[in-house]
Parts: C-alpha cells; structure tokens; sequence
C-alpha cells in the first residue's frame, strides 16, 4: 500500500492538472501543503476536501519523524507544493527520503514541472542537460558559475524576476555575450513568453522595463 504520494499540481493554468492527481488528492488521508491557503484555493476549484497539514522548508525537519510514524500507523499521504512538482526546487526531498528509508511505499506523480516546458521552447538540445535550481545568492556563486561556463550540457536555472538582470550580466562576463540562452517567462499563463538570442540579445530585452513574473533560464552548452 503506497504511503506517500508526491503529487504534481499547476504552474499556472489549472487545466493542467492531471486526472489522476485530482483522483489521487480526493482519496489519501492528509494533505501536506507548502502553503495551506495556496493550496487551499486549488483544492477547493476541484472540490477537494481532505484535511491539509503545513509542510514546508521551515518545518519538515521538525515534522518528518511524526508524520512517518503516523504513516506507519496506516495513514495515507499526499504532498503538494505552490506550484509543480514537489522536491523540484521546492520542499519533498527530506520526507521522501525517509518514506524510502522506512521501509514505506512512496509514489511520485508525473504532471506539470516548469523546465520541461522551458527546455523544449529553447530549441537547444534536450537529449542531455543539468538542472541546477536556483543559483546561490552569494557564497558560491562566482565559482558554481565558473564552473557552468565550462558545461557542455544544457543547462537550466530557475530564476526570480528581480534577480534576471544581474543573472544575464553575469553570464555574459563569465559565458561571453554570444552564448545561445532562451528566457522563458509566465509558462502557461496569459502573458506567457519566451525570448530566444545570445545573452546580448536578452540582456538588451529585459534592461528595457521591470522584469514580472516567474522564469526559467535555459543556456546552452559551451560549444565542443
Ligand atoms: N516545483 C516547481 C517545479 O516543478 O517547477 C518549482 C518551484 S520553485 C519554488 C519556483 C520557480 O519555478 C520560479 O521562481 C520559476 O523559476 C519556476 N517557475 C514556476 N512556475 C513557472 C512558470 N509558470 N513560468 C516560468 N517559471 C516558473
């Protein structure tokens, strides 16, 4: 019997939610929400009426031990985050690992995740890439970024509105003006976009007016 189901919800357009998920959320026990109230709107659009149980970056350490225990008494589980796959740059990580370690059956969903999308709308090669999330905002940063300046692979960011600038500045430093990059902005909502160009180009596009919205950077490999 599965303990834990990690479930997948909207990036944006709620039709994206998939049969299953629905099926899945009206039946488990408990669900763990990153944001009660968040998830608390999406549920209610699908006439879902489960109890929901906080389970965020703040609190999964501190919670994990009971909610396993409590899985193991027999109750079923559901974890949602804000918006896409939980554990992709978002809490899921911590108490999936320890549903395996347990010895407890987990499934994970397939359904929506905003850098497949992202990926496939760059047009750069998707048959190998990295994910490497958010970048760190300080220690580090320079290095990791080094670093991806010499990756051969796609490589993929999530970024926030604010951060995008100086992010494209950087990469022109440490990647060079003309590496390909494609900005993919509002996947799936109504002022969805997404600029293909080298980092100039983008650069150019984004100094212009104040960046909105959620975005994913997709860069290419440095050329072989
Ligand atoms: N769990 C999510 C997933 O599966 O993609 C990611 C959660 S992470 C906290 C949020 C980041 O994902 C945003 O800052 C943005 O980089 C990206 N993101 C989420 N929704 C998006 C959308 N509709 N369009 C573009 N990027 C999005």
């Amino acid at each position: 019997m599965t303990s834990l189901y990690l479930v997948p919800t909207p990036i944006g357009n709620l039709g994206d939610i998939t049969l299953r998920a629905i099926e899945v959320l009206k039946s488990v026990d408990i669900i763990l929400a990153e944001d009660t109230r968040t998830s608390g709107f999406l549920l209610k659009h699908f006439s879902i009426d489960r109890p929901l149980k906080s389970f965020h970056n703040f609190n999964e350490h501190r919670v994990v031990d009971g909610l396993i225990k409590k899985m193991k008494d027999g109750t079923v589980m559901a974890l949602v985050s804000d918006a896409g796959t939980p554990g992709i740059s978002d809490p899921g990580f911590l108490i999936a690992r320890a549903t395996i370690q347990a010895g407890l059956q987990i499934e994970c969903l397939p359904g929506p995740t905003a850098f497949v999308p992202a990926l496939l709308k760059s047009g750069l090669p998707a048959a190998r890439f990295v994910f490497e999330g958010f970048l760190p905002h300080k220690k580090g940063r320079q290095t990791l970024l080094k670093k991806l300046a010499e990756e051969e692979r796609t490589i993929i960011l999530y970024e926030s509105p604010h951060r995008l600038v100086k992010t494209l500045e950087q990469l022109k430093e440490f990647f060079g003006p003309e590496r390909e990059v494609s900005i993919s902005r509002e996947l799936t909502k109504k002022f969805e976009e997404t600029i293909n160009g080298t980092v100039e180009e983008a650069l150019n596009h984004f100094i212009q007016k104040e960046v909105k919205g959620e975005i994913v950077m997709i860069i290419a490999g440095k050329p072989e």
